[in-house]
């Protein structure tokens, strides 16, 4: 047996199957992870878009917008790749419980998995809130808007600061989507990993509360995990063709 067919036998014998996906999903469609060679970081210093320098510093502010600037063609451009499409088929199988996400690119939903089975834990960036009055913008408004020399956008009806609808490091994590995520992790049975680190918290606590509850944890990722020791499977292979196959596995019963 292969790893696939064994990922494809846990799944289907699963009642409630979570995936947990990370931006190593979404490198296939085009949009750069934090910590692959080439990813984020290594353009940009996270220490610089802390949220508490972001709220206090204009500077910061017009240097955030002009990275997301740049990042947002991307995103639009982006089309969902063969994990996206391969999840929202073990949707339409009757076979997934809920798609925990660390992404903010929306491509589960586009993909076709229903937006209420679709927990975004770091917001998401098509759209863009107001800190003050909570009033939310299209992304592409606020893009046109920074494009024609707005550098550090405010809020059209209270003056409050505007942000992209994710959440920076040391930006607080969103209450009700963080404890659904807990709550559906500590009741699944098979809680897959498709794409992350596992580096960043409180995100990467959930394959433990899965695991210390009773669940099969699969861990699908190009590189190793913290978390890989007390893993049933790893797969270290790219999420599109595995996924793929493990959804073929499936449909061949
Ligand atoms: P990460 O960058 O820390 O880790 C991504 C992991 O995916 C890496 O370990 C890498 O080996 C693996 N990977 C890359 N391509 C892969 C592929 N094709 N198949 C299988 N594995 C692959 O990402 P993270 O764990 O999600 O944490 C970083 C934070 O970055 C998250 O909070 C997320 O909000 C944010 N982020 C999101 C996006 C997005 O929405 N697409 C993009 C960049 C960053």
């Amino acid at each position: 047996m292969d790893v696939f067919e064994h990922a494809a036998n846990l799944i289907a014998n699963s009642n409630k199957l979570v995936v947990f996906t990370g931006a190593g999903i979404s490198t296939e469609s085009g949009i750069s992870d934090f910590r692959s060679p080439g990813g984020l970081w290594e353009k940009y210093d996270p220490s610089e878009f802390m949220f508490d320098r972001f709220l206090s510093s204009e500077d910061t502010r017009k240097k955030y917008w002009e990275m997301n600037q740049h990042l947002w063609p991307t995103i639009v451009a982006a089309q969902p790749n063969a994990a996206h499409i391969a999840i929202a088929g073990l949707d339409k199988m009757g076979n997934l419980d809920c798609v925990i996400t660390q992404n903010i690119d929306g491509l589960h939903q586009r993909a076709g998995v229903p937006d209420e089975k679709v927990i975004e834990l770091h917001g998401t960036t098509l759209w863009v809130l107001c800190l003050n009055c909570a009033k939310r913008y299209p992304r592409q408004e606020i893009h046109n808007r920074v494009e024609a020399g707005d550098k550090a956008p405010y809020c059209d009806d209270c003056g409050g600061i505007l942000k992209p609808a994710t959440i920076s490091f040391g930006q607080a994590m969103p209450a009700r989507e963080t404890q659904e995520a807990e709550n559906k992790s500590a009741a699944c049975d098979v809680f897959f990993v498709i794409g992350s680190s596992l580096v960043v918290y409180p995100a990467a606590q959930m394959p433990a509360i899965a695991k210390r509850s009773g669940a099969k944890l699969i861990i699908l990722n190009l590189m190793p995990t913290p978390h890989d020791d007390y893993a049933d499977l790893i797969i270290r292979e790219k999420a599109g063709d595995t996924m793929e196959q493990i959804l073929k596995h499936l449909q061949e019963g």
